[in-house]
C-alpha cells in the first residue's frame, strides 16, 4: 500500500468546499453522477474511435446503492475507469489549469470565497461533505489490474492493488462513501431519487437505484425483504439530440412537461452551437401569454443545464426580462457545474449564450412575421407588449425590435409596423406621427387628428398604456423622428405658419379666452391642426400628456405637479369667430369653459368639475 500526500491546493480546496458549500451538500451526488456519466461518455467514444477498444461491448449504466446499517453509499459506473497513475493525477492533484491561480486569489474570508468557488467545478471532493472516508475502486478499460484509492480527505490518501472481483464490472469505477452522521440522510430511497430527478434526470445514461423493499404479512409483521433495482432518471435530454432524430410530437410533448402547459406551443427553436462555445438551446413560444407575465415575481421560463445536469430554473438573468414569456432550456458544455448565482450573472460564457439566444429569437420572430401570417397575429396579440418593453430596455437590439412591434393606424385596419408606415409616408414627410392616451376608439375620434386626416398624413394609433412611456424614449425610427400629435410642436408640417392676417384677426379672441380661463391652461393658441372641431388640447413639448399625468396620479405619484394643457382653438369655427364681436363677460367665460372641457372630454379625460361644465353649457343653450 502506498501512502500519498495531497497536493497543497487539494487540501485548500477541500477545506473551502466543506466550509462554503455545506448548506447545499446534496450536490455531491450530482457531481459523482456527472463524473460517472463523463466516464461512460469517454469509453463509449473510444469503443467507436479506437481499434484497441472496439471489442469491448458494454451496456453503459450508473448504479447507486446504499446500506443503512453500514452507513455507506455507493455510486458505480462501467465507464473508462482509472489506473494507478490516473488515480494519483485525478484524485490527488488539481490538474486543471487556472485552479492554482484561482486558489491563490483566495482570502481567509470563507464567505467571499464561496462566491468565487462557483467559477469552477468542485467535483469529486465535494463528497467529503458527507463522507468521513471515501474508497474508490477502479479498473481502467482494457487493463488487467484494479486499484483502490482511500482517503479521509484530511491530508493524504493510499493506493493499493485489489483483486479484480472487488469491482462488480469488467471496467469502471465504484465510489464508496463511508458517511458521516449527517450523511446518513442519504441512505434512503426517497432522498436519492429526489436528488437524482432534480439534478440528473436528463443524464444520457440510465441511473439505477438498488434498495430493499420489505414485505409484510396480513398481521403487519415483516415477512421478507426483497432487493429491487429501478431506473430513476428519464434520460431524455431532448435538446441534445439531433434535430433530424426528433419528430414534431417529441418537441410538443416535451414542451407540455417543461412549460406546464396543456396547449401546444406556438412554435419552437432548437439550436446547437459548436465552435468556440458549445451549447444547445431549445426555446418555445407559448400560444398564450403566461398568467404571471405582468407580475413582478413572475417565474422565469428558461432552465439552465450544464452538460445535461440541471443547474437552475429560477434565474431571471438567463433571459432579458422582456423575453420572459419564452420557455425552454439552455445547456452549456463550457460552464462549471457548480456555477453559483452570483457568478452566473457576470459569467462571460453565459452572457455570450444569452446574447446569441436573443439574436436568434429576434431572427425567428422576424421570419414568423414574414412567413407565417396567422401565427404572427397570435404572437402579436400576446407578446406585442413585452416586445415594446424590449424597445425601452434593450438598447443593443432596439433596431431589430423596432421591426417587430405593431401598432394600429388611422389609415389601415389591423396591425401595422414602423416599416409599413414608412413605406406609406408622403415623399416630403419629415416625421412619424403617433397619438397616445386612450383606447383605440377615443384616439381615432380625437379632433387632434383632423388636419392630419385632411392632409392625408397617417398617424399611428397607440392605445397601449405603455406606449406613452416607451415611444418618447425611443425617439426615432430610422432617420425619422417620432412625433406625438397631442403635443405642441407636432403641427409644423400641417401648413404654413398661420398667416399674419389670421393671427391678427384672432388675437383679441385668444386674449379673451386666456383671461377667462386663467390658470386652468398653460396657454391658448390658434390651432393649425383642427378642421371640424372648435378646440383641442395638447401637452407642452416636454410635459407628460394629461392622460399620463392622471395615470401617474392614480398610481400614487402624489407629488406630481399639476400638468396644465395648452388649449388650441380653430380660428375659423363659428363658435370661435362669434367671440370676436362680443364683450359679454359671462358669455365669453361660458364659451371658454365649454371649449376647454369638451376638448378634455373627447380625449377621454375626466372633468374635475362636471357640474360647472353642465351649468355653462345650459346657459349657452338657453334661447
Ligand atoms: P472534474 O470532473 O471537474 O474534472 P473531479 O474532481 O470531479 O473534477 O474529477 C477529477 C478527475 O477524476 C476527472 O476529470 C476524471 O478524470 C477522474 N474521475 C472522477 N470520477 C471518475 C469516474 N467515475 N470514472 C473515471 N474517472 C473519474
Amino acid at each position: 500500500m502506498a501512502q500519498h500526500q495531497f497536493q497543497t491546493e487539494v487540501s485548500q480546496l477541500l477545506h473551502l468546499i466543506i466550509h462554503s458549500l455545506y448548506s447545499n451538500r446534496e450536490i455531491f451526488l450530482r457531481e459523482l453522477v456527472s463524473n460517472a456519466s463523463d466516464a461512460l461518455d469517454k469509453l463509449k467514444y473510444l469503443t467507436v474511435s479506437e481499434e484497441k477498444y472496439k471489442n469491448i461491448s458494454f451496456d453503459p449504466r450508473i448504479d447507486i446503492s446504499f446500506d443503512k446499517d453500514a452507513k455507506t453509499l455507493t455510486i458505480a459506473d462501467n465507464g473508462i475507469g482509472m489506473h494507478e497513475q490516473d488515480l494519483v493525477e485525478s484524485l490527488g492533484t488539481i490538474a486543471r489549469s487556472g485552479t492554482k491561480a484561482f486558489l491563490e486569489k483566495l482570502s481567509e474570508d470563507v464567505k467571499k470565497d464561496s462566491n468565487l468557488i462557483g467559477q469552477f467545478g468542485v467535483g469529486f471532493y465535494s463528497a467529503f461533505m458527507v463522507a468521513q472516508t471515501i474508497e474508490v475502486i477502479s479498473r481502467k478499460a482494457g487493463e488487467g489490474e484494479a486499484w483502490k484509492w482511500t482517503s479521509d480527505g484530511k491530508d493524504g490518501y493510499t493506493i493499493e492493488s485489489v483483486p479484480l472481483q472487488a469491482l462488480g464490472s469488467p471496467q469502471g469505477t465504484q465510489v464508496l462513501l463511508h458517511l458521516t452522521e449527517e450523511g446518513t440522510e442519504y441512505t434512503n430511497r426517497w432522498s436519492i431519487e429526489d436528488i437524482v430527478k432534480r439534478y440528473s434526470n436528463h443524464v444520457a445514461f440510465p441511473i439505477y437505484l438498488t434498495y430493499d423493499e420489505k414485505e409484510y404479512d396480513d398481521k403487519g409483521n415483516e415477512k421478507a425483504s426483497k432487493t429491487k433495482t429501478e431506473r430513476i432518471n428519464s434520460g431524455t435530454a431532448l435538446w441534445r439530440r439531433a434535430k433530424s432524430e426528433l419528430k414534431e410530437t417529441d418537441y410538443l410533448e416535451f414542451y407540455k412537461q417543461l412549460g406546464h402547459d396543456s396547449e401546444d406551443p406556438l412554435f419552437y427553436i432548437h439550436t446547437k452551437a459548436e465552435g468556440t462555445l458549445e451549447y444547445s438551446t431549445l426555446f418555445y413560444i407559448p400560444q398564450k401569454a403566461p398568467f404571471d407575465l405582468y407580475q413582478v415575481d413572475y417565474k422565469p421560463g428558461v432552465k439552465l443545464y450544464v452538460k445535461r445536469v440541471f443547474i437552475t430554473d429560477d434565474d431571471k438573468e438567463l433571459m432579458p426580462t422582456w423575453l420572459r414569456f419564452v420557455r425552454g432550456v439552455i445547456d452549456s458544455e463550457d460552464l462549471p457545474l457548480n456555477v453559483s448565482r452570483e457568478i452566473l450573472q457576470q459569467n462571460k460564457i453565459l452572457l455570450n449564450i444569452k446574447n446569441a439566444s436573443v439574436k436568434k429569437l429576434l431572427g425567428e420572430f422576424k421570419t414568423l412575421s414574414e412567413q407565417h401570417k396567422e401565427k404572427w397575429e397570435t404572437f402579436i396579440s400576446q407578446f406585442n407588449r413585452p416586445l415594446k418593453e424590449g424597445l425601452y430596455q434593450d438598447f443593443a437590439n432596439r433596431e431589430a425590435i423596432q421591426e417587430l412591434v405593431r401598432f394600429k393606424s388611422t389609415t389601415i385596419a389591423g396591425w401595422t409596423s414602423f416599416s409599413d408606415y414608412a413605406s406609406r409616408m408622403k415623399s416630403d414627410q419629415k416625421y412619424v406621427y403617433y397619438i397616445t392616451g386612450g383606447d383605440e376608439r377615443t384616439l381615432k375620434a380625437s379632433p387632434l387628428l383632423e388636419a392630419y386626416t385632411a392632409k392625408g398624413i397617417e398617424v399611428l394609433v397607440m392605445d397601449d398604456e405603455i406606449d406613452e412611456i416607451i415611444i418618447p424614449s425611443v425617439g426615432k425610427y430610422k432617420e425619422w423622428e417620432l412625433k406625438a400629435v397631442n403635443r405642441a410642436g407636432a403641427d409644423e408640417e400641417l401648413g404654413e405658419k398661420q398667416d399674419k392676417q389670421a393671427e391678427k384677426e384672432n388675437k383679441p379672441v385668444i386674449e379673451k379666452l386666456k383671461k377667462a380661463l386663467g390658470d386652468r391652461v398653460k396657454e391658448v393658441k390658434l390651432s393649425r391642426r383642427l378642421h371640424d372641431s372648435p378646440s383641442c388640447i395638447v401637452a407642452d413639448e416636454h410635459d407628460p400628456s394629461i392622460q399620463m399625468a392622471a395615470m401617474l396620479k392614480a398610481m400614487g405619484q402624489t407629488e406630481m405637479p399639476d400638468i396644465k394643457p395648452i388649449l388650441e382653438v380653430n380660428g375659423e369655427h363659428p363658435i370661435v369667430t362669434a367671440l370676436r364681436n362680443t364683450e359679454d363677460e359671462q358669455r365669453i367665460a361660458d364659451t371658454a369653459g365649454v371649449l376647454l372641457d369638451q376638448a378634455l372630454l373627447v380625449e377621454g379625460v375626466k372633468l374635475k368639475d362636471p357640474a360647472d361644465f353642465v351649468k355653462r353649457l345650459n346657459r349657452l343653450l338657453m334661447p
